[in-house]
C-alpha cells in the first residue's frame, strides 16, 4: 500500500480543531470500555443466577456438570466479540463450566445442538444475527447494567447466590 502524502495545511487545522473541542476535566466517569465490562459482569451473574436452584447450584449447559454458580461461567454460543448478541441472554448465553467454556472453545457444536433442542433453528438464527453490526451508546449500556443488577438483586433474595467478595 502506498502512503498518502499528508497535507500540511490540513493537519494543522485538524490539530487546532482538536484543541478547541477538547473537553474540560470533569469528575471521573466510566469509560465506554469500563461500562461494557460492568454489563458483562452483571449479565454473567444474571445468566448463572437465573439458572441456579435455590441452593445456588446449576448445571453446565454443554456437559451437564453441576456446581455452585460462583464456580461456573456464562458462556457464549456466538463469540462475545459480536456486539449484536453479546448480551443476548435469552438465546446466546448459557451457564457453562470452566473446562467447557475456556478449555474447549465453548463446546460450540454441542452448544448449538442444545440451542436447537430448545427451539429448532435457534443456533443458525443466533449466528446470523450475531454478524449484524451494533453499537451501544453509554446510555444503552447504563440501562442494561441497571436492569441486570436489579434482576440479580431480586434473585439473590430467593437463592443462595451471593458471591463473597474477597
Ligand atoms: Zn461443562
Amino acid at each position: 500500500m502506498r502512503k498518502k502524502q499528508s497535507n500540511r495545511a490540513d493537519s494543522k487545522s485538524s490539530k487546532q480543531l482538536n484543541k478547541k473541542t477538547k473537553k474540560p476535566k470533569q469528575e471521573k466517569q466510566y469509560t465506554h470500555a469500563q461500562m461494557k465490562k460492568k454489563v458483562d459482569e452483571w449479565c454473567s451473574k444474571y445468566v448463572r443466577w437465573l439458572a441456579a436452584d435455590e441452593d445456588g447450584f446449576a448445571r453446565c449447559y454443554t456437559c451437564g456438570k453441576e456446581d455452585h454458580v460462583s464456580k461456573l461461567q456464562a458462556g457464549h454460543f456466538a463469540s462475545r466479540r459480536y456486539m449484536n448478541t453479546r448480551w443476548d441472554h435469552e438465546s446466546n448465553i448459557r451457564t457453562q463450566c470452566v473446562s467447557c467454556n475456556l478449555y474447549a472453545q465453548g463446546e460450540q457444536w454441542v452448544f448449538g445442538q442444545a440451542l436447537d433442542k430448545e427451539q429448532p433453528g435457534k443456533s443458525s438464527e443466533v449466528m446470523l444475527r450475531s454478524k449484524q453490526p451494533k453499537k451501544f451508546t453509554m446510555q444503552d449500556l447504563r440501562v442494561m447494567y441497571e436492569w441486570y443488577k436489579a434482576r440479580c438483586e431480586e434473585i439473590s433474595l430467593v437463592k443462595n447466590v451471593r458471591i463473597k467478595k474477597a
